[in-house]
């Protein structure tokens, strides 16, 4: 669990593009937060940033009321999922969910374990011992979604995560997703260009144009309907 605020945050790259213009945005703990808009308004940005990887031109980001870029990745304890799941391939899904706990030198009974509810909570307990080859593309993304909280982080950020796979796989997906980290009670961030995506998964939906935020609310008070 985790608090997000982006405070008066702008992001100019070196070539000059302007691709956040003074964000104010704050996600609550536990929240399920949606930044919606159209591809090149800024969302990755924005989303990189809380992660870390770009630091703002101006404005600050603080998660749990520090300095994003004064915290070192193992202390930001954060999650990130991606369109392409970057899933390791010569290891099995049991593996690849354990990894990052073997790399933080969890013994492995418990290891296991972790592992075994994590793969349980996202219906793919029963292809433990398969490859990623082996796997349709929404277990794939499952793996990858197992991976990334396996740890507990207390702030999970997914990119577009969804948008390789089928409509009806997404559909399905969008509800496991929302369910998964309400459940864990992690804070999360989550992009998308779909609005659809926005309005069934969203506590709140921030709306991005042009580097600009342009409104932020609940779906109901965004959209006018649930
Ligand atoms: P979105 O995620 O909404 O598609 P992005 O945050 O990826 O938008 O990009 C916002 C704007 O910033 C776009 O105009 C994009 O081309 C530009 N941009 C993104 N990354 C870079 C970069 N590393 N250097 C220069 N421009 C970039
Ligand atoms: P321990 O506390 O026993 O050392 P942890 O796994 O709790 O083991 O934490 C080890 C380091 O990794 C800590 O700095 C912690 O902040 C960080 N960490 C814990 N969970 C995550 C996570 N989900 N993502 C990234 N880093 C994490």
């Amino acid at each position: 669990m985790a608090t997000v605020a982006l405070k008066d945050v702008s992001k100019v790259f070196p070539n000059g593009t302007l691709a956040v213009d003074n964000v104010n945005l704050d996600v609550n703990d536990g929240e399920f937060m949606v930044l919606l808009g159209p591809s090149g308004c800024g969302k990755s940005t924005v989303l990189r940033m809380v992660a870390g990887l770009e630091t703002p031109t101006s404005g600050a980001v603080m998660i749990d009321g520090e300095y994003a870029n004064d915290l070192t990745p193992p202390d930001r304890r954060i999650a990130m999922v991606f369109q392409d799941f970057a899933l390791y391939p010569h290891m099995t899904v049991e593996d690849n969910i354990a990894f990052p706990l073997k790399l933080a030198g969890m013994e492995s009974t418990p290891r296991e374990e972790r592992v075994a509810s994590v793969a349980t909570a996202l219906g793919i307990g029963d292809v433990l011992g398969r490859r990623p080859s082996q796997l349709s593309g929404g277990q794939r993304q499952r793996v990858a979604m197992g991976r990334a909280i396996v740890r507990r982080p207390r702030l999970f950020l997914m990119d577009e995560p969804l948008s390789n796979l089928d409509s009806g796989l997404r559909a399905e997906l969008r509800a496991e997703i929302s369910g998964l980290t309400r459940e864990l009670g992690v804070t999360t961030i989550y992009v998308t260009h779909d609005q659809a995506e926005a309005l069934t998964m969203a506590d709140r939906v921030a709306i991005m144009r042009k580097g600009v935020l342009q409104d932020v609310g609940t779906p109901t008070q965004v959209y006018g309907r649930p």
